[in-house]
């Protein structure tokens, strides 16, 4: 049995075979653990396989934290312990697995946490993100076919949704990753994974038209990019709700024209911003229920509220039924902004490069891996709107890269 304690002369990237044609086993990296609901994240040593058939092996050198790996943690998402926890990353591809077609070791990839198989029957219906596969092994922690590339103290380790990025390296599907350009920051990139897609998406797919009044309820890292999100499908108005004065502000920064203090009564507030009438489009992207019942009320008639935030699995909402036919409204949701990260994904970074969509801004705080633990308390007291674990190599000078690893000169 593979104990926790560090092997004997081998790094974090060591393998316990290298070069010469020898098909690998084994790497021994770091991650962050959960061994169980409650307990406090830990960096351990874990066993990762080598890919399997369309998976290729990444080296992480950026990963965004979520609200989401925080309700792994408390089990308000029930998914399956251990675990590792992380969903959103950037990083080079160093190993790939027999039928891998669109990835090559040495691509800079972003890592994001729903792998479409592409023949489902959502797959074929346009809506990869609701794709039967993926979001199956989401909740098992595990691949298609119930393994996972993971191992710690013997046993099977699972990982968040199909990534596991907050480690040293990440064994993923091929259609899991998105290759990147080599100007892009792997701090920036790292927010495409999950954030950027979720919130620009959600704008991106809803009836918003130019000149429209918007209002979006919560401001971490995904509410900030619906915030961008409508401003770049021609908000006029984009009313930024939050309890947390600075988050207001960045919100502002990010195209914002109005805030309002969660903390006051925001259904009035809407209603005076918008002459009685209620927003055209709400957003909810915290996951609260009366959050949500606020968006919708917060709606003009004929307007549409979007779910975005992620409840607990067993929450209900309740709302008044009679607003459906007599007021024409519409209620909906957006699952990780209905993005096809392959098409969507060079897009957003063709919005970034423009100018258009900012990641800088949500990339102020980071941390060491080691500092987990406390980066999610900073997410949670809002101190920060999105933590960042940045690895050591990842901005250091190329000549921490190994020899024969051709992404070395592309190293930041
Ligand atoms: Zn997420
Ligand atoms: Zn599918």
């Amino acid at each position: 049995m593979r104990g926790r304690a560090r092997p004997a002369g081998r790094g974090e990237r060591g393998r316990q075979n290298q070069g010469g044609g020898v098909a690998l086993s084994t790497q021994t990296i770091q991650a962050v653990v959960i061994a169980d609901y409650d307990q406090t994240p830990q960096v351990e040593w874990v066993e990762l396989q080598d890919p399997g058939p369309g998976d290729v092996r990444v080296r992480i050198h950026a990963a965004g934290i979520c609200h989401s790996d925080w309700h792994a943690v408390t089990g308000t998402l029930p998914l399956p312990m251990p675990m590792v926890l992380g969903h959103e990353a950037s990083g080079t591809v160093t190993d790939v697995g027999p039928l891998v077609e669109r990835v090559r070791v040495g691509d800079r990839v972003v890592v994001t946490w729903v792998p479409a198989c592409g023949h489902c029957f959502w797959c074929l219906n346009g809506a990869p993100e609701l794709c039967e596969t993926a979001n199956r092994g989401a909740v098992s922690g595990t691949g298609a076919d119930g393994r996972t590339p993971l191992r710690w103290r013997g046993q099977p380790l699972h990982r968040f949704s199909w990534s596991g990025t907050l480690a040293t390296a990440a064994v993923v599907p091929e259609s899991g990753v998105v290759r990147i350009g080599p100007d892009m920051p792997w701090r920036e990139a790292a927010l495409l994974g999950c954030a950027v897609q979720t919130g620009v998406g959600a704008a991106f797919g809803a009836p918003i038209v130019p000149g429209d009044t918007v209002a979006v309820l919560g401001l971490g890292g995904v509410g900030l990019n619906v915030v961008q999100g409508a401003r770049m499908v021609g908000a006029a108005r984009i009313i930024a709700v939050d309890p947390v004065a600075w988050k207001r502000e960045l919100a502002r920064e990010l195209g914002a024209t109005d805030t309002v203090d969660a903390s006051v009564d925001v259904l009035t507030a809407l209603l005076d911003l918008t002459d009685g009438r209620g927003v055209d489009v709400a957003f909810e992207a915290v996951g609260q229920v009366p959050l949500m019942a606020l968006a919708f009320n917060a709606v003009r008639r004929g307007g549409t509220a979007v779910m975005v935030g992620v409840p607990m699995p067993n929450a209900e909402l309740s709302l008044n039924a009679f607003a459906f036919p007599s007021q024409e409204k519409t209620l909906t949701g957006s699952w990780l902004g209905g993005s096809h990260p392959a098409r969507d994904i060079p897009r957003l970074e063709a919005l970034w490069r423009s100018g258009q969509l900012r990641l800088a801004p949500l990339t102020t705080h980071t941390y060491a891996l080691h500092e987990v633990p406390e980066a999610l308390q900073d997410l949670l007291s809002g101190r920060v709107a999105r933590p960042v674990v940045v690895f050591p190599d990842a901005e250091a000078p190329a000549t921490r890269a190994r020899t024969h690893d051709p992404a070395q000169a592309e190293e930041e």
